[in-house]
This record gives structure tokens, sequence and C-alpha cells, in this order.
């Protein structure tokens, strides 16, 4: 079994109502966020399988962490 969330498919991201997700730029004097919704990608891929793909906007490297958008109240006001 996975032990991480983001490490979940997108059709068990949907399961638990989560429609976005979270991409965090791998570079930590980046730190860019973005949020995507997450409805073009399929529900057999995981997120970990899609985060090569992405480039930053901000600093234009590649690769980025994936996570769930999980509700703004569990978030909090970040
Ligand atoms: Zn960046």
């Amino acid at each position: 079994m996975t032990a991480y969330p983001q490490k979940i498919t997108f059709g068990e991201m949907r399961e638990i109502g989560t429609r976005d997700v979270l991409v965090y730029c791998r570079d930590p004097k980046c730190g860019h966020r973005m949020t995507f919704n997450a409805d073009c990608w399929p529900d057999d891929m995981r997120l970990s399988d899609i985060e090569p793909d992405f480039v930053c906007v901000a600093c234009g490297k590649r690769g980025a962490d994936l996570r769930p958008k999980f509700s703004q109240a569990h978030i909090g006001a970040g």
C-alpha cells in the first residue's frame, strides 16, 4: 500500500472529493506554487507520474512535487 497521499492516483484523489492539485517547484529557493484542475488526468494515473513533466513558470526548472489540494479549511489560511 502507498504510505503518502501524494502517491495516490487521480481516481483515488477524486474519490476523496479533491478536484485540484497543488504543484510545488522542486527548487527551495524558488518555492513557486501553482494549482491545477485535475479533471484532465485519467483515474489510473498517479500524481507522481506527471511530476517530472512540469516546468516551473517562475524559474524554468523541470520537475515538481504534486499534492492533492484538500479543502481550504484543511489547509488553513496559508
Ligand atoms: Zn521554480
